[in-house]
């Protein structure tokens, strides 16, 4: 199968924050991939803004030394990285002072499509915004890229977007939730939306249930003080899983355009319906073999935030009235894995009683990592005499797979999404009124548990959680599918 690389016209993209840990590792390596794809002609400029006081060929050299420790081998090649190089400057700018910014000024084309990411901590997100329309670096048509998180509750996100919307416009910003730019994720859009075959049955009368779920090996060791403030809720439920649950449960839009996407995933959040104790489960991992628990990480010893989280959720509209959404999340489990797994419901009558076998619900799975792809278990026939024994297969497509060569090399998340940024295409980022919508249903579940004082439950490091995470699903006769690669 042949890619079909749209092309990008002329631009100037800013990384406000282009030595920072986030343009290490994602935004440079990407930008490179992106380069070697032909998608940054020689008239782009890339521009690193930060405090440090480097010139160009020290900043060059630091996003070199990136590309090697970010970008596999058999894409590193010297003279490609010398090519993408010779894109780049750097001016050192004060988010909160004046130096560089007039520099900067004389930088950003007025004739070309401007970017500005701001790959820093929230808090300089106004003093970026203020600073780029004073110095008139920032126009009507400019593109303002932030990170997350966006706010830690609905006042807090709200003052973010107000703040904002102070300098830009809504159709000028671009919210990244770097789950949104995963190949499956847009592949689930697709699955839905240009197939007749799954639409007939996507909702309550034939899905069962449906189990999200996103789990890491890795503790908050590093980044603990920062996690502390936040926990699974915020870092992860009320952005990716709660982007996930939307691609799941929304209509479908009247044509594949931003607003019209985006609007109708904001139906889905207003339709959440509160989340009460028994439909939470909260954990902490552990300390085990010399390995340091959330509390060592977190280095508050009384911690109450939680590094796991599961809940059931109820989306209260016609389509999904009665099928419960189960969310999962968290930190030092068994495996690194990523999938959404719709699970429908039994035939309504079975002809094949007497047939004996392994008797079982069909089930869609969207791995979104490892492994991209969708898996669809069946029923058949065993084959063989014997006569009539069921059993369940699996339908199975690696997007590495199916794709070819191709496909075997998916953009990372955040090259796709840099580039939909330079299209001016903001279908993947989330909106005002969509962050505003999801932290207004996050609020109160989590001012629940703080005013009861709950204390999330001990879990081993390397396992599926908590055991009352279990229970949470078991008392519905159901069971959470394997945490496995
Ligand atoms: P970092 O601390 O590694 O880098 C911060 C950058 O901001 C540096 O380049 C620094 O020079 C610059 N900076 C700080 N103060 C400045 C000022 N006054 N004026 C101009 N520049 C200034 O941070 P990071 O990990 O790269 O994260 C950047 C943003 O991305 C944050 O909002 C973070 O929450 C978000 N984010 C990071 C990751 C990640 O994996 N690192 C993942 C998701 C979101």
């Amino acid at each position: 199968m042949v890619s079909r690389v749209i092309p990008v016209d002329r631009f100037d993209l800013v990384i406000f924050g282009g030595t920072g840990d986030l343009a290490r590792r994602k935004i440079f390596p990407g930008l490179y991939r992106r380069f070697l794809a032909g998608q940054i002609p020689a008239e782009a400029r890339i521009i690193g803004a930060a405090r440090s006081d480097l010139d160009d060929a020290s900043f060059r050299q630091s996003v070199a030394e990136a590309i090697d420790e970010f970008v596999g081998p058999a894409k590193r090649d010297a003279a490609a990285i010398q090519g993408f190089l010779e894109r780049i400057r750097y001016v050192a700018v004060d988010a909160r002072g004046e130096e560089g910014w007039a520099q900067l000024a004389t930088m950003v084309r007025p004739d070309v499509v401007s970017a500005f990411y701001m790959s820093v901590a929230p808090a300089l997100f106004g003093d970026l915004a203020e600073r780029l329309k004073l110095h008139g670096i920032a126009r009507a048509d400019s593109r303002i890229v932030v990170e997350k998180p966006f706010g830690r509750d609905l006042d807090s996100a709200r003052a973010l977007n107000a703040t904002l919307a102070a300098h830009f416009d809504e159709r000028q910003i671009y919210r990244i939730d770097h789950y949104l730019g995963k190949e499956t994720v847009q592949n689930l859009m697709a699955v839905r939306f240009a197939n007749i075959l799954f639409e007939p049955l996507w909702n309550a009368q034939y899905v069962d249930h449906v189990q999200i779920t996103v789990a890491e090996t890795v503790g908050v060791g590093g980044r603990g003080s920062y996690y502390d403030r936040s926990g699974a809720m915020r870092d992860m439920v009320q952005n990716h899983l709660m982007q996930l649950l939307c691609l799941i449960a929304m209509e479908a839009p009247y044509h594949f355009d931003p607003d019209a996407v985006r609007d109708e995933k904001l139906k889905v959040i207003r339709a959440l319906q509160p989340v009460g104790p028994d439909d939470i489960v909260r954990g902490q991992y552990r300390a085990r073999g010399g390995e340091p628990g959330y509390l060592d990480d977190a280095e508050n010893p009384a911690s109450r935030t939680e590094s796991y989280i599961a809940l059931k959720v109820h989306v209260a509209n016609w389509r999904w009235k009665g099928t419960p959404f189960y969310l999962r999340t968290g930190k030092r489990l068994r495996a690194r894995t990523s999938e959404i797994a719709i699970t429908f419901k039994e035939p309504p009558h079975s002809i094949f009683d007497e047939a004996g076998g392994d008797w079982r619900e069909n089930v869609l799975v969207i791995r979104l990592q490892p492994n991209e792809g969708m898996n669809l278990r069946v029923m058949i026939k065993e084959p063989g005499p014997g006569g009539m024994r069921l059993v369940q297969v699996p339908l199975d497509m690696s997007f590495a797979e199916a794709l070819g060569e191709d496909g075997a090399d998916i953009p990372d998340a955040y090259e796709r999404l840099i580039m939909d940024v330079i299209r001016g295409n903001q279908t993947l980022f989330m909106r005002g009124d969509e962050v505003e919508a999801a932290w207004a249903w996050t609020d109160p579940v989590i001012a629940g548990w703080e005013a009861r004082g709950d204390r999330p439950q001990g879990y081993d490091p390397g396992s599926s959680g908590p055991e009352d995470a279990l229970m949470l699903i078991h008392r519905d006769g159901r069971r959470w599918r394997e945490i496995q690669e």
